[in-house]
């Protein structure tokens, strides 16, 4: 065995990239194009990251300064080369990034893949991407030869997709001086890719706005040809940049392949000069509910990639994809130096702004697309309400509902003028899910007088509710907290004369707190139930039901304050339970008890001792057959 073979080293892949991989190579995906755009992209990336490095280290450049990407055809052994004058990999670095999933993204794609269980696999390729492994859908092999800046050794990384890879040390003189070589041994049905005609018309439909320039090399030891001149698109007028050069550039800057729902770009000028160019994407990206909720911004100075961590958008406008451009900063300026910039503070408010009316703009002019953008991203954005304190009316008033008699989520504007006479709050019910909402004993009341309700069921909602400012002068209130005063709104069909409380159910009340005692804060007679005997509400102050129940549920209240138990005074069981003979005590106690359990089972809850609602339930049904007999 020669030395060079004996330094071979041979690793077994990470069991998600193994998966991933099995995934690529029996892809049925049928645009394996994106491929191209996977690498491209990357050693672009590459060639930035140089750029960047070197703004301290010039001499990493050495008398290569310009940056570059070369694609070889080699139609004779059927590959296809894919090099970058980048910054290269160290030995680590190939390890560590083709040989384990790095990239969030690619792990949220292989958890939805597991949870979909599926050959869905090929369709989520599709609109994701899954970075370099995609090469494994065309290629059986891929060897990759790279050398890191400023060093004198280059490593090969080889492997042919099926679980383990091997890594030694480079000729030298087999390697790029700098950067990385990327050979693809093309499966026979990938043979296209040597094909002039098919890559070049690739490079250009997907990446022709990558900003480094791409060359064609059309058989090995051929002239160079550029097929894409690097141009950044940003620094392009609008009116030369057409629809699909915006949604080329989008995809690699988002790694999204959908198309984008909104497109913002513009250039500021005056004290501070930038530019900026981002999208709203047309579907959720993986990384929206990621608990560090950061955004992928990206700044450069002067065309130079900068860095993606400058937090550009406040979170709640995470899902925004795109970059900033200034010449007011330095090159060299460092990450932490970003941070405290007054000029950054100055992107952030006008980049806000902007992403902000132009969504209130698609809103007005297509609202088709506007309401794709809230389904996706509604969510997200109502953090703002309670997070951005400047914006909290602008948010709320580009905020969507759905309502307790309307499936079509409309604004609060709308909200407000069908609002009743008699009607003073913005009323919301908040839960998990719309069909048990749907079906509350608390909306009865609301619904009996045409009122409408907000059904609020994202997590945030709990949360936006308590600290949200008046809207159109009008306070929010919760449906499931205090007195409802709907007494004094007129009913739709008034035969309001029913729910009149009388004497007896007055007496019946008094006798169900006195029974129910420390169980519940209060019972009373109920406006708000039609058609229901009982429901439960929380108390006047503190938080309404479902937010407690949230608490609760995450350990932060103990000893929450006991819920309110409304009665219908107009309820035939009601009545027939307050004419009851008040000797009748035990029968009574049974029945005040299993209102309280029904109340909860209503609120999506468990009788609070279901032995003791079980044995409750079966005296009563007994009597009830005894009576009957
Ligand atoms: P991503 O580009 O999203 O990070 P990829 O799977 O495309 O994910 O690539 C994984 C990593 O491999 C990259 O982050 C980078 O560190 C490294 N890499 C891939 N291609 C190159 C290249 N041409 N030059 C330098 N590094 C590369
Ligand atoms: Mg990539």
């Amino acid at each position: 065995m020669s030395e060079v073979e004996m330094s071979v080293e041979k690793h077994v892949f990470e069991a998600d990239v193994a998966k991933l991989l099995h995934l690529m190579v029996h892809s049925v995906y049928s645009d394996k194009n994106v491929f191209l755009r996977e690498l491209i992209s990357n050693a672009a990336d590459a060639c930035e990251k140089l750029r960047y490095e070197a703004i301290v280290a010039p001499q990493l450049l050495g008398s290569d300064p310009a940056p570059r990407i070369m694609l070889t055809l080699d139609e004779e052994n059927a590959r296809l080369i894919v090099e970058d004058n980048g910054i290269g990999m160290s030995r680590d670095e190939l390890v560590e990034s083709l040989g384990t999933i790095a990239r969030s993204g690619t792990r949220a794609f292989m958890e939805r893949i597991e949870a979909a269980q599926s050959k869905d696999g090929a369709q989520l390729i599709g609109q994701f991407g899954v970075g370099f492994y995609s090469a494994f859908m065309v290629a059986d092999n891929v060897d990759v030869v790279s050398r890191r800046a400023g060093s004198d050794t280059a490593w090969h990384w080889a492997s042919d997709g099926k679980g383990s890879y091997t890594v030694s040390a480079a000729e030298p003189a087999d390697a790029p001086a700098r950067g990385t070589r990327i050979t693809l041994h093309l499966m026979d049905d990938a043979k296209t890719y040597t094909s002039r005609w098919t890559v070049e018309r690739i490079v250009k439909d997907q990446s022709g706005h990558v900003p480094v320039p791409i060359s064609i090399i059309e058989k090995p030891g051929a002239e160079p040809a550029q097929v894409a001149d690097g141009t950044a698109l940003w620094t392009k007028q609008k009116s030369e940049i057409s629809k699909e050069d915006y949604t080329d550039f989008y995809r690699g800057v988002a790694g999204q392949y959908d198309e984008p729902v909104l497109t913002v770009h513009f250039r500021a000028e005056g004290r501070h000069e930038y530019t900026a160019l981002a999208f709203v994407p047309g579907s959720k990206p993986f990384d929206l509910f990621d608990p560090d909720r950061k955004g992928r911004m990206k700044l450069y100075v002067k065309r130079v990639f900068i860095t993606d961590e400058a937090e550009l958008l406040p979170r709640y406008l995470r899902f925004v994809r795109g970059l900033v451009d200034t010449a007011d900063l330095p090159l060299n300026v460092s990450r932490e130096m970003i941070q405290e910039s007054p000029l950054l503070a100055s992107i952030r408010k006008g980049l806000t702004n902007r992403v902000l009316t132009s969504i209130e703009k698609l809103a007005e002019s297509e609202p088709e697309n506007f309401a794709k953008l809230w389904e996706n991203f509604g969510s997200v954005i109502k953090e703002g309400i309670y997070e951005d304190f400047e914006r909290h009316t602008q948010l709320l008033a580009l905020s969507r509902f759905r309502t307790a008699s309307d499936d079509t989520p409309r604004g609060l504007s709308d909200y407000v003028k069908d609002m009743k006479d008699g009607q003073s709050a913005i009323y919301y019910l908040t839960g998990d899910n719309l069909a048990q909402l749907q079906g509350s004993p608390q909306l009865e009341g609301f619904r009996a007088r045409g009122i409408e309700v907000l059904l609020l069921t994202d997590p945030v909602d709990s949360f936006w509710v308590t600290t949200a400012p008046d809207f159109e002068g009008k306070p929010f209130k919760s449906i499931t907290q205090g007195a409802a005063d709907l007494a004094g709104i007129a009913k739709r069909d008034s035969d309001a004369a029913s729910s009149e409380t009388s004497p007896a159910v007055a007496e019946f009340v008094t006798f169900a707190k006195a029974t129910l005692g420390e169980a519940v804060s209060d019972v009373r007679a109920s406006d708000r139930l039609t058609e229901s005997a009982v429901c439960l509400v929380a108390p006047e102050h503190g938080p309404d039901r479902q937010l407690q129940k949230m608490l609760q549920g995450a350990g932060r209240i103990e000893g929450a304050a006991k819920p309110v138990l409304e009665i219908n005074p107009g309820h035939a069981l009601i009545a027939a339970l307050a004419g009851s003979p008040a000797e009748d005590h035990a029968f009574r106690e049974d029945a005040v008890k299993l209102l309280l359990d029904q109340a909860r089972v209503l609120d999506g809850d468990k009788p609070e001792d279901p032995r003791a609602f079980a044995e409750r339930l079966s005296r009563v049904f007994g009597r009830a057959l005894q009576a009957n007999r």
